[in-house]
């Protein structure tokens, strides 16, 4: 148990949260944020992170990676402390701070912002009752370790970006890639199908991985099936599934904040219900409310000057501007 009781703990390194971060420390606060995923980035490095981005303010056109590059560096003024990997689950009152539990641990803190977006990421499973058996051992969401497939026959399933992009950065490290997708039509970006099949990755579509055969974790084969029940086998070590993301507020439900559906509801001082909690980002809602990068960027500043002014009532609401504060 970490003792020492900071003064925002911000749940959600996503753009708002990040942002809360830099702006947290022009306050003068110590911070610290939590995401469950295991890189900061939110969405933008999630879902997106090699699309261009052309709706923030003073950047007319920039990768989301690039940009979320840029907001790690700024959030990193305040010095906070960053856990990732790390999912929030409950939260109690202690007199004047919070008791903040985690999948992880139990921290302490004067006020919380909750910049969760839509909420926690965990890859959709392949949906095979056989699966437990094989996962982290050679059935993967994700990739962590390339060596792991040298020289492997590895299948990839799925047909989205990732999917496609890990086949081929497998083809030169595995013995053979196999790519399998249950639609005809990939959804990756078109560059990037056009050199998977200029590739020497043997590309499988229109076909669902029926089971998963193998023992003591270990995958042998895999049974695909194809719309009119016709079957085929192929024999692999690795098994890499990229179905994509679901996403959840899960237990943040659980917490008592006022909610619309998967939203927080907050007020213009971006409060939630509960004092010292406040929201900002995709995960809130008020009258008016747009989900937008830009909006969460407005809304983080708002938060934190009011979270200043709940703990230090003697604080300026209106901040300094930040001409002033590093000149
Ligand atoms: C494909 C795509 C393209 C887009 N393009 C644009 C665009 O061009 N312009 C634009 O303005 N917007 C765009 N958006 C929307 C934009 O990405 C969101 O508005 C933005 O990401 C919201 O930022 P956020 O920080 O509020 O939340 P998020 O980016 O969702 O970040 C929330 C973070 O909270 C973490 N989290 C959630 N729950 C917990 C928990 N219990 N414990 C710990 N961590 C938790 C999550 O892991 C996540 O990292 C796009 C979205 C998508 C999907």
């Amino acid at each position: 148990m970490n003792n020492e009781i900071v003064d925002i703990t911000i749940i959600g390194g996503g753009p708002t949260g990040l942002f809360a971060s830099f702006y947290a420390g022009m306050r003068e606060m110590s911070v610290k944020i939590i995401d469950s995923l295991p890189q900061l980035g939110g969405q933008l490095i999630e879902l997106y992170p090699d699309k261009y981005i052309y709706d923030v303010g003073g950047f007319p056109k920039i990768l989301a990676k690039d940009f979320v590059a840029n907001l790690v560096t700024q959030a990193h003024y305040s010095k906070p402390e960053i856990l990732l990997s790390e999912t929030a689950l409950s939260v109690e009152r202690n007199g004047d701070h919070f008791i903040l539990k985690t999948d992880k641990g139990v921290h302490l803190t004067r006020t919380i912002i909750l910049t969760a977006g839509i909420g926690a990421f965990r890859p959709r499973k392949i949906g095979l009752k056989e699966e437990v058996e094989f996962e982290e051992k050679t059935l993967h969401y994700g990739i962590k370790d390339l060596s792991l497939f040298k020289g492997k026959n590895v299948v990839v399933c799925g047909g989205g970006d990732s999917a496609v992009d890990w086949a081929l950065m497998l083809e030169d490290i595995a013995s053979t890639v196999t790519l399998v997708h249950r639609r005809k039509r990939f959804t990756a970006h078109e560059t990037s199908v056009n050199q998977l099949m200029e590739s020497t990755v043997d590309v499988k579509t229109s076909l669902n991985v029926k089971a998963i055969e193998g023992e003591d974790g270990i995958v042998k084969e895999i049974v695909l099936a194809s719309k009119d029940g016709s079957e085929e086998r192929v024999a692999l070590d690795h098994l890499i599934v990229n179905y994509g993301n679901i996403s959840s507020l899960g237990p943040l439900k659980e917490w008592g904040v006022d909610m619309d559906r998967n939203s927080i509801i907050v007020n213009s001082r971006m409060e939630t219900n509960i004092e010292g909690i406040y929201a900002a980002g995709d995960v809130t809602t008020y009258d008016g409310k747009v989900k937008l990068i830009a909006v969460g960027l407005g809304e983080a500043p708002i938060a934190v000057n009011h979270a200043k002014a709940y703990i230090d009532p003697k604080a300026r609401l209106q901040p300094l501007h930040s001409t002033s504060v590093f000149n």
